[in-house]
């Protein structure tokens, strides 16, 4: 038995033998050409075949695994139509080099100048250029594509595979991928995520070629890869295999069905997104709405301010793809942990406790009414929720939706249209939130707890700190003391509460959450079926009382 350990990056346990990916190699050619010209419309003949190859290819990605999966292809269309790209192999080419050895250069350049990148997500992109450069190459030189040549599934290795190579492989004949190289930011390790298959990579050289065809178990949650397993391996990983499919298929059944605990209490279970390349997952997962969108993402993924435009187009997409869903938009939270240098915020000694979130936006607020007309106009497609972060004081919220009302003034004096159904509630994140959760309570629609801030500020406990450990406790009573308290003065007022921050996902606290009386969860697409699954299996009469007066007394089970 030989046990090789790489980097798990997709979960799940995949048995059958090691089958290496057998790529079509074709030799190089070089060589000078005289008739520039010719040789330059060849190039561009294969470069519009490989576009057209790449736009059915996000088709079969989009039938197959969703919005996201899809654009990987449309990257790639870009970047074969790259300015810069374009032009390093228009300059070979007038130089008298032959169209496939331009590619071929151009792209070792490209890939070269990625990989030398400090950032991992740009460092992952150079086998992106090279899976676009291989596709025109191989138009060009009339090869055909590679794949996997069994009559049984098979555990595929090999180096690293592009995103086209594994979009075009038979899904049936895959039990998992394990590869040398790539990272979990690499599209095969995205791919994998998104079409629930185990996936291992980074294993180097210890993925010896002689492997093949061996028995394999590849144990994606632990990044395992064991060559030849003795018996009492086998029964522990197919066990362990056995359990993840058995849960997989509960879950399963599960889609479709009320979140609805023994003795009959309802909860809204909805997903955090970043951006409307989530919406597939929440689909897929069966969420019942979007209950905290992070609208910082635009943000965070632009060189610039997104204009009104370009944020109205991302919020209406998110709505109309919910359908009539809720979609709850939380706005713009930067500052803290998420610095962005095109806001050009000073230099604080305590980002945390500085200028972040809701204080940014009321702070610049020709910065927030752009925000604010985007998501109203947006409101009109949907069913839209407004939220505001970083909340300490009634001040800021009235301040905040004398804006809203501005904005809708405007729009409606323009014959702009805008739902008047607009819910706009607080993020509860602050202790002063919290503590004054019941006069907030009186001035918006709902509450929705930032649980991973509400720990951070109520225990003084830096969440980007690792060495904290057991210092930052979510489980903390403090934090669970003004959960209830909020709970409490929500409904005390006829409105909601929810939780979006991690704690919402914590099945050990889904109980106490029911018995408070929390009306929403909102988590990551893939927590919502075994959340749903551990309200149906909970009855608040049996121990509800007990955790509620646990948390008034000095014992409690979760210090
Ligand atoms: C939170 O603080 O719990 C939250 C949901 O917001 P973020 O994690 O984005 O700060
Ligand atoms: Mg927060």
């Amino acid at each position: 038995m030989i046990t090789i350990q790489g980097k798990g990056v997709s979960t799940g346990v995949g048995v059958g033998p090691l089958y290496f990916y057998r790529r079509a190699t074709t030799e190089l050619k070089r060589y000078t050409v005289t008739d520039t010209d010719a040789e330059w419309h060849r190039f561009k003949g294969a470069q519009t075949a490989a576009i057209e190859q790449l736009g059915k290819l996000a088709d079969k990605a989009r039938e197959e695994a969703g919005d996201e999966a899809a654009m990987l292809f449309e990257t790639h269309q870009m970047m074969a139509e790259d300015m810069d790209y374009e032009e390093a192999i228009e300059g070979m080419i007038n130089e008298g080099v032959n169209a496939e050895a331009a590619v071929a250069d151009t792209a070792e350049q490209f890939a070269a100048m990625f990989s030398a990148m400090d950032d991992s997500y740009m460092q992952a992109r150079a086998a992106d250029v090279k899976d676009v450069s291989d596709r025109i190459l191989s138009i060009l030189s009339g090869a055909v594509q590679g794949g996997i040549d069994s009559e049984v599934p098979v555990l595929l290795a090999a180096d690293d595979l592009a995103p086209s190579e594994t979009i075009q492989l038979d899904k049936s004949k895959i039990l998992g991928f394990v590869t040398s190289k790539g990272s979990g930011s690499s599209h095969t390790a995205i791919l994998a995520r998104i079409l629930g298959i185990p996936a291992i990579v980074g294993l180097g050289d210890s993925l010896k070629p002689e492997y093949e065809g061996r028995s394999v178990i590849a144990d994606g949650g632990t990044g395992a890869v064991v060559i030849d397993p003795d018996d009492e391996t086998r029964d522990r990983l197919l066990k362990k295999r056995d359990e993840q499919l058995r849960l997989q298929r509960l879950l399963e059944t599960l889609k479709g069905q009320p979140n609805i605990t023994k003795d009959g209490k309802s909860v809204r279970i909805f997903c955090n997104i970043g951006g409307p390349e989530d919406v597939h997952a929440v689909q897929v997962n069966d969420g019942g709405g979007i209950g905290l969108f992070r609208s910082e993402f635009l943000y965070l993924n632009a060189k610039t301010y997104p204009t009104e435009q370009e944020q109205y187009e991302a919020y209406k997409k998110v709505l109309e793809d919910m359908d009539g869903k809720e979609v709850i938009i939380r706005t713009c939270d930067i500052g803290a942990d998420k610095q962005i240098d095109y806001f050009e915020l000073p230099h604080e000694e305590n980002p945390a406790l500085g200028m972040r979130a809701l204080r940014i936006s009321l702070s610049r607020p020709d910065f927030f009414r752009t925000q604010l007309r985007a998501l109203y106009r947006a409101s009109a497609y949907g069913k839209l929720g407004i939220m505001f972060p970083m909340v300490t004081s009634v001040w800021e919220i009235r301040e905040a939706k004398k804006l809203c009302e501005e904005v809708k003034a405007d729009l409606h004096a323009n014959g702009i249209p805008y739902s008047e159904d607009v819910q706009i509630g607080v993020m509860i994140e602050t202790p002063a939130a919290a503590i004054m959760s019941d006069r907030l309570a009186k001035e918006v629609d709902f509450f929705s707890c930032g649980t991973n801030d509400l720990t951070q500020y109520t225990l003084a406990c830096d969440r980007q700190n690792n060495d904290l450990g057991r210092f930052y406790n979510p489980h903390h009573p403090a934090v669970l003391r003004l959960l209830k308290m909020v709970t409490d003065n929500a409904h005390k007022n006829g409105i909601w509460v929810g939780i979006c921050g991690e704690l919402g996902a914590d099945l050990e606290l889904t109980e106490t959450f029911l018995a408070m009386g929390i009306d929403e969860l909102s988590v990551s697409p893939r927590a919502v079926l075994p959340l749903r699954n551990a309200v149906r299996m909970t009855d608040t009469r049996e121990n509800g009382p007990k955790i509620l007066a646990s948390l008034e007394d000095d014992f409690t089970p979760h210090v």
